[in-house]
């Protein structure tokens, strides 16, 4: 398919999805009188709609719902376009009663174009920048709404599709409005896609990190702790220290070694306003009084600390880079309703790290800090796209330094990524105001794609807070700063690996990684049992002992569920001969016959230490 006709197909597939969400609103309204609409866009793979009913919505109303929308299809209205009058509309939604339309109506009225940066305009009827003193007005039969488009010419064309579910939002996703009730739909354009899809989204249920979490024992949320703060039981602990680890390690063997920094969680007010974050991220940060009545804030980053630092002595380019890592949790206050799971929670631990060198090293520190980024992902066998995300020159008065500082830099980023030999995509004028940066995006083994991390430079904050090494020539020079987080947020990573494994951690993350399951609880089995558990935890295993009083079948059946990469089954013969027959979980790898216990050690810690993603058996 050329890019073109790519191109196209998206626009066809956004307005079906689209035209959908009114066929799915206009089924609502014949099925129940009275109605309010909120608002009504395309997400991923389909739409929703937000409504306003005493009803609570369950299955069964789905189903009416979406055999409804069968009989609107069926009618193939057209889409009719017409344009009303602000005025005009007010009243006309007025008399419908449609209270949530007539405050997007009202809004607009009010503030004109700046109106309602939370709602896509779209959703308005008025297109970005026009006047605003009138709206676009879509009807499909019995059904108008207040609308931007684009549709399909009538109701008949929109292919395949099914409600999904029902879930609560608040009205403009702000806690002091009603709740209303947000019905998610699915649109493809043929029953086969759509079939495919729905495949996917069973399998991505299955493995969805909320319900793995809980049933893998890994964090647990607590009402008194609040909303949006995962507690990490033992095992989710383990997980995130070996992927903390594992990313030191990288910066050491490959990264040319960063030193470790600690810095405090609460930090006065003026730190930020130096760094800017208080005027960027004022309404995200924690905010706290001391007793003395100073503002202070719970640290939102990490970087201007580190700033500090560096400053905290003159520097020679002898010296440089100078490179801190400190793995931190940072607080950001985001809205309750957006809260998910471990994806977006309110104290995220960032693996965060800072090169501080000369604008001449920017190349090789990239270079390095590229294959940390590359060598991780590999590691869970996930492939990287890359963004080169330049300034746009036309606009240098948005930017931080002069043109020549900004196009030496991009060209050092250039010839990095030219040096891996990958294919990239060009982000002119996509650049932060700060610096240029280079973009990491991954696919999880459903196929998603997700943010896989982001090598940013920075020329604002060296600025901001005057920092320079003394030069070869004794003058004080200018320096860049590197942000060089590899997972950015552990939790979210962890939505990941939890994710794409389904569960089934490669042995080097596996809270347990050896379940003994004696045949029987006789003492010497049992003594055994427990002799050998401590003897591998010498070696650095983690093991667990299955005591209950259950048979062997089950005991094994219990190893297979809770994912433990590997199960010994003990008997007299394995006490008497010292050796062991592992049974590897599924899609593990493959083993048959027995070892000794030593033979067994060496090969798990050799499985281990390469973080190989199988069974080195
Ligand atoms: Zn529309
Ligand atoms: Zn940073």
């Amino acid at each position: 398919m050329s890019k073109h006709e790519e191109n196209d197909n998206e626009k066809q597939l956004f307005a079906m999805r689209h035209s959908l969400a009114h066929i799915m609103a206009t089924a609502i309204q014949e099925l129940y009188p009275g109605v309010k609409f909120g608002i009504g866009p395309v997400v991923e793979n389909g739409f929703y709609y937000d409504v306003d009913l005493e009803q609570k919505l369950g299955a069964d109303d789905l189903a009416k719902i979406e055999s409804k929308m069968k009989e609107v299809v069926k009618a193939n209205y057209k889409f009719e376009h017409s344009v009303m009058g602000l005025d005009e509309a007010i009243s006309y939604f007025k008399a419908q009663k449609q209270d949530y339309k007539l405050d997007l109506l009202n809004d607009l009225k009010e503030h004109g174009t700046t109106v309602a940066k939370d709602i896509d305009r779209a959703q308005l009827g008025v297109d970005e920048g026009a006047k605003v003193d009138e709206v676009g007005i879509y009807s499909d039969g019995p059904f108008t709404d207040l609308c931007r488009g684009p549709h399909v010419e009538s109701t008949g064309k929109v292919g395949a599709f099914k409600l999904m579910r029902v879930s609560g939002a608040y009205w403009r996703g702000n806690e002091k409005n009603p709740m209303m009730q947000r019905i998610y739909g699915v649109g493809f354009t043929t029953k086969d896609e759509l079939h495919k899809q729905l495949e996917m989204i069973k399998e991505a249920e299955k493995r969805d990190h909320r319900k793995l979490g809980k049933e893998l024992d890994l964090f647990v949320f607590s009402d008194l702790v609040g909303p949006g703060l995962p507690l990490f039981t033992p095992r989710g602990t383990i997980i995130r220290e070996e992927l903390n680890k594992y990313v030191q390690e990288l910066r050491q063997t490959i990264g040319g070694g960063y030193q470790q920094v600690t810095t405090p969680h609460i930090t006065k007010k003026e730190l930020y306003i130096k760094s800017g974050h208080w005027k960027k991220f004022s309404e995200d940060l924690f905010k706290v009084k001391t007793r003395e009545g100073h503002e202070f804030a719970m640290k939102p980053m990490s970087c201007p600390h580190h700033t500090q630092i560096y400053a905290s002595q003159t520097r020679s380019y002898r010296d440089l880079p100078i490179r801190y890592r400190e793995t931190a949790v940072v607080y950001r206050d985001e809205q309750s309703g957006e809260l998910s799971g471990l994806s977006r929670v309110r104290a995220i631990t960032q693996d965060d790290a800072h090169v501080f060198c000369r604008t001449a090293q920017i190349e090789g520190e990239i270079g390095k800090i590229w294959d940390i980024i590359n060598k991780l992902n590999a590691t869970f066998g996930v492939d990287l796209k890359v963004r080169l995300s330049r300034h746009d020159p036309d606009k240098m008065d948005n930017y931080i330094g002069d043109q020549a500082m900004w196009d030496r830099a991009e060209s050092q980023l250039k010839s990095v990524i030219e040096s891996k030999g990958v294919e990239y995509m060009d982000g002119p004028g996509e650049a932060a105001f700060y610096g240029p940066k280079i973009d990491f995006m991954g696919r999880d083994a459903l196929g998603r794609e997700f943010q896989a991390g982001t090598i940013q430079l920075d020329f604002g904050q060296p600025e901001g807070f005057d920092l320079t090494c003394n030069n070869e020539a004794g003058e004080r020079e200018r320096i860049v700063m590197i942000h060089a987080a590899i997972m950015g947020s552990i939790e979210r990573f962890m939505v990941l690996v939890i994710e794409s494994t389904a569960g089934a951690f490669p042995l080097w993350l596996a809270p347990e990684q050896v379940r003994l399951a004696p045949i029987n609880d006789s003492q010497e089995i049992m003594d055994y049992a427990y002799q050998l558990k401590a003897a591998l935890e010498t070696v650095g295993l983690r093991v667990g002992v299955d005591a209950t009083a259950e048979s062997v079948g089950k005991k094994i059946r219990a190893g297979g569920l809770a994912k433990v990469p590997y199960t010994l089954v003990l008997g007299e013969k394995e006490r008497e001969s010292g050796r062991v027959s592992p049974r590897l979980r599924q899609g593990h790898g493959e083993f048959d016959g027995d070892l000794s216990v030593n033979e067994f050690a060496a090969a798990l810690r050799r499985e281990v230490s390469e973080r190989a993603s199988k069974s080195v058996l």
